[in-house]
């Protein structure tokens, strides 16, 4: 079971388009996908159609209140979802001084990985480095990185990888940032080009031994597409929504490549 944490403390550069339409990418091509919401702005949720509000959501997992298999739900082939909601904004609050608060999601998805219920995990992080973001991470086996290609972008980036740094350090040691997304891209821009030759210097230059050091910048670009932002309102994926745009194209060659890296893929190939 892959654990992927979509995460970038940075609102708007793409996490839950990324976390949404690459779920529904890999139940497409047969596997079994859990998307977890963990933002209480329950973006990825309502994107797919579901309106949490009093229903079953993660917060119920933070809260201890109920087990991961009753909050989790099953919305499209090999597609399932647990969905956030807004009550999910007081669990900074509330574990603030709960022992083990970081480990409340590996915990929950323990009995997952041991049924094998999924081959894939997907985390779509909050904006922020806080207790919902720090459970991603301890939960997590790899991170991707959505990142809007601007000038601030390797800014932020720091800090975030610091935070990844800090986590596998103390709580997660296996944690690897595996990719780096390159998301609303403008093609054939000189800032595009620029501050992608800069993440690839700044990559290479990076200690051996840190989370990110074999990360890699996938090949996939996603292009800035309206059809991307329009899909939430008609709760589909692009796949569904617009399965002719170059958003759904950009997300399906994304998909293609993160299947190439299974293990066996090769094997197969040849
Ligand atoms: P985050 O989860 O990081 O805050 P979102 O995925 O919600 O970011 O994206 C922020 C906004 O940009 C949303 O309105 C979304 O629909 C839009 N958006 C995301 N990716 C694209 C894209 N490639 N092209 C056009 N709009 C996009
Ligand atoms: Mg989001």
């Amino acid at each position: 079971m892959r654990v992927i944490a979509v995460m970038n403390q940075k609102g708007g550069v793409g996490k839950t388009t990324s976390s949404v339409n690459i779920a529904a990418g890999l139940a497409r091509a047969g596997r079994r996908v859990c998307l977890i919401d963990l933002d209480p702005q329950a973006h990825s949720s309502i994107h797919l159609g579901l309106e949490a509000t009093g229903k079953d959501s993660i917060y119920q997992i933070f809260a201890g209140a109920k087990a991961f298999n009753d909050v989790r739900q099953m919305i499209s082939s090999n597609l399932w979802i647990a969905p956030a909601d807004l009550d999910l904004a007081a669990t900074e609050l509330e574990l603030v001084d709960a022992p083990g608060r970081e480990f409340v999601l590996r915990k929950a998805l323990e009995e997952a990985k041991a049924s094998e219920q999924f081959d894939y995990v997907i985390l779509d992080c909050p904006p922020s480095l806080g207790v919902l973001t720090i459970n991603a991470l301890t939960a997590a086996t790899e991170v991707f990185i959505p990142l809007q290609p601007h000038f601030f972008a390797l800014q932020g980036l720091s800090k975030l990888l610091e935070t990844t740094a800090l986590v596998a350090r103390r709580l997660n040691r296996n944690l690897k940032v595996s990719g780096i997304l390159l998301c609303l891209f403008e093609t054939g821009t000189r800032l595009a080009t620029d501050v992608t030759d800069d993440l690839l210097r700044f990559l290479r230059n990076s200690d051996p031994q840190a989370p990110w050091a074999g990360a890699k910048v996938f090949g996939t670009r996603i292009r800035r597409n309206i059809k991307l932002a329009e899909a939430p309102s008609f709760a589909q994926s692009i796949f569904e929504y617009a399965p002719g745009s170059s958003g759904a194209q950009d997300y399906g060659n994304l998909v293609t490549e993160m299947l190439s890296a299974e293990p066996g893929f090769v094997a197969q190939a040849a």
